[in-house]
């Protein structure tokens, strides 16, 4: 049994959280494998060595002097070593990266990758285990994506099983023997290709939450974990507008079919929520919805016309108008003589009348209205396939608390309910789905 896990930010933030992460590894032997992220925030007026990195290499492409911001990151580090008497010599590393940083011969990818580099150099002298660069076995190809079977092969070749190792996230290795970053948020998919290149039988992902929640804290007060997602669900969730993981992580894992279990390193006795393909725990009788989630800001274009329904390339028609202004429709409710487009405000605003006169001039509607302040709300599971009754019970709870619904869309495969609101029911549709349906 190998599994492999990986600790964000907020796990790596300071001593304690080092010291919580040592009794989950020693709370199970499979753990032999961990990814970690650059220190995080300890507090919400706190900064994320990453972000202050980043600073840095500003201040330095200016021409103004760094050593203060510079200082702020080293003495993160140097504290948590101090804390938990760790023995590493870190101020010579960081006094060779200053001056190269001061001859301006590092580049911000390089600089960005050090937090992660740092943390899990402190992690493996921490914890006794093996260090290994991500340096050494991430490899990008000329076109700047990873390539597999190189980064897999590396991985495999240098791991020893029943060796424990600790690995940086976030970068690697280009082909010109520079380090390149994975965007923000990218340690997740270190630790996803990790799981893939060693066939681990799990990628635990730790964070603060105990798992992925069912809806926006700050929108539901204290929403329940889901247990239980899929891949599919997954997508709908964050597509809709739910922040889980970083979007490539899924893939190397998914591709091998490991599970994924996002866990909290301040409660690792919650079993937070395992992804996979698909469950063969039976559905809930209580529970089909998964998930539910929403974005505001988006504008609907409806236009109608009579006969529209017989006439032959209407849709078309406005979709060649809106790609042509490079734009991607997100929902297409449409009736009879009636047909509506829905994107979010920010992309279509900057073209809304070059857009309307296209419109009016190439489809000639009879009317063409905009309606904006539309919130999108989703519900998503998979339990709510061929089950009856599920959409009449959710729209009549909107009706009950007032809420006007002014679009409808839903899949095929009723894997999601989606509906529109005003920006202004947003949050009490939200709240209302969660109490008519969470138990
Ligand atoms: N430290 C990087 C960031 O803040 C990567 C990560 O933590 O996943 O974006």
């Amino acid at each position: 049994m190998l599994k492999v896990t990986k600790f964000g930010g907020s796990s790596m933030a300071d001593a304690g959280q080092y010291q919580k992460i040592r009794d989950i590894l020693n709370s199970d032997p499979a753990r032999q494998v961990v990814v970690v992220s650059a220190a995080g925030k300890r507090n919400s007026k706190d900064h994320k060595i990453t972000d202050l990195l980043y600073l840095c290499h500003a201040h330095v492409q200016y021409g103004v002097d760094c050593t203060p911001i510079f200082e702020m990151i080293t003495s993160r580090y140097l504290e948590i070593r101090d804390e938990l008497k760790i023995e590493l010599d870190l101020e010579s590393e960081f006094a060779a990266l200053k001056k190269r940083l001061d001859a301006k011969s590092v580049s911000q990818d390089e600089l960005a990758s050090r937090g992660e580099y740092f943390s899990a150099k402190l992690m493996a002298a921490y914890l006794g285990y093996r260090f290994i660069d991500s340096a050494d076995w991430v490899f990008f190809g000329m076109d700047g994506a990873v390539d597999q079977k190189k980064t897999y092969d590396a991985l495999k070749a240098l791991f020893i099983p029943g060796q424990g190792v600790v690995i940086p996230g976030f970068y690697g290795l280009l082909p010109d023997g520079n380090i390149r970053t994975f965007t923000r948020g990218g340690s997740d998919i270190t630790g996803a290709l990790a799981a893939a290149a060693l066939d681990a039988d799990v990628y635990e992902n730790w964070t603060d939450v105990s798992g992925i929640l069912m809806a926006d804290p700050r929108i539901v007060d204290d929403p329940q974990a889901i247990p239980e997602v899929t891949y599919n669900e997954l997508r709908e969730l964050s597509y809709s507008g739910a922040q889980v993981l970083h979007e490539g992580t899924i893939f190397p894992v998914r591709e091998k079919n490991i599970p994924l279990n996002i866990r909290n390193t301040n409660a690792p006795e919650d079993a937070g929520t395992m992804i996979k393909e698909a469950f063969d725990t039976p559905a809930d009788p209580d529970r089909f919805i998964t998930g539910i989630t929403g974005k505001k800001d988006f504008t609907i274009l409806s236009m109608s016309k009579r006969g529209m329904s017989n006439q032959v390339g209407v849709l078309r028609k406005v979709l060649t108008v809106l790609e042509r202004h490079n734009m991607s429709v997100d929902y297409v409710p449409n009736g009879i003589d009636n047909v509506s487009v829905v994107l979010p405000t920010a992309t279509i605003a900057p073209h809304l009348y070059t857009i309307l006169g296209e419109i009016q001039k190439e489809v000639e509607p009879d009317t063409l209205d905009v309606h904006d302040q539309i919130a999108v709300v989703a519900a998503v599971g998979r339990h709510m396939a061929f089950r009856p009754g599920i959409s009449g019970k959710v729209f009549a709870a909107l009706g009950e608390a007032g809420i006007n619904i002014r679009m409808i869309n839903q899949g095929p495969d009723e894997l999601n309910l989606i509906f529109g609101v005003d920006n202004k029911d947003f949050k009490e549709a939200i709240r209302v789905l969660y109490t008519s349906f969470v138990k």
